[in-house]
């Protein structure tokens, strides 16, 4: 069952975008899946993430708060397309200063206006109750890649150490309008968004990734956790 407390809107076609909780400690963590929906590697995993919780495999530290939204884009998942039902990629779609109306692709489309779109306003409703020191988005491309925004280099070194992915701060083409610089460079609020490799079985990904994770939702429980990085929701 969802509570009804962390469902933060629905998508253009009605489904619910939630968050699920893990844990009662001061660390948020958010776990982000399915902003694009043709990037199945990503939502199975942070699916897998759940079940492997719920089945008791997995324990987390008590400092932690994880939050789990497997699917930002229900539609597009539920329809293997990157965009939302209305075509926007929900990647450019946020209201960062740098968004930027022109595209160079359809499938890059931004949208009529920074934040259009029901799944972003859910995003940004998830981001301010949530108050997460911390945010994992999960995507795939045929580069793999933990690509990092804000200050945690040493974040996604330590990563880097588990899935032997290279750690980037930059993914090499513009992204305007997206959780990277929402988050990591607008909000100072680190944005680790993990490129799995593109078409690899769910089962690989899980065994390659898996601690790779775990180490980043551990990351910041070490350092002194602020005051106001306590979970709200
Ligand atoms: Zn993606």
């Amino acid at each position: 069952m969802i509570d009804p407390d962390h469902v933060f809107g629905n998508s253009v076609l009605g489904s619910e975008i939630y968050a699920e909780k893990i844990g009662t400690g001061k660390l948020a963590v958010l776990l982000i899946g399915g902003v694009h929906g043709d990037e199945s590697e990503g939502y199975l995993m942070a699916e897998r993430f759940l079940i492997e919780i719920h089945n008791g495999s997995i324990t987390l530290p008590e400092d932690i708060s994880l939050y789990i939204c497997p699917r930002l884009n229900p539609d597009g998942c539920a329809n293997n397309r990157r965009t939302n039902q209305h075509n926007v990629d929900l990647n450019r779609n946020l209201p960062t200063r740098d968004w930027d109306r022109n595209f160079s692709n359809i499938k890059y489309y931004p949208g009529k206006s920074p934040g259009s779109e029901p799944e972003t306003a859910a995003t940004v409703r998830m981001i301010e109750q949530i108050d997460p020191a911390l945010i994992v988005s999960l995507h795939s491309y045929e580069k793999p890649m933990i690509n990092f925004n804000g200050d945690c280099e040493d974040l996604a070194i330590s990563m880097s150490e588990k899935n032997g992915l290279p750690p980037k701060g930059d993914i090499g083409y513009p992204t305007p309008g997206s959780l990277g610089t929402y988050g990591g460079w607008e909000r100072n609020l680190p944005v680790i968004t993990l490129e799995i490799l593109r078409g690899q079985n769910p089962d690989q990904v899980w065994k390659i990734h898996r601690d790779a994770l775990l180490t980043a939702f551990s990351f910041y429980i070490s350092r002194k956790i602020p005051e106001r990085r306590t979970a709200h929701v």
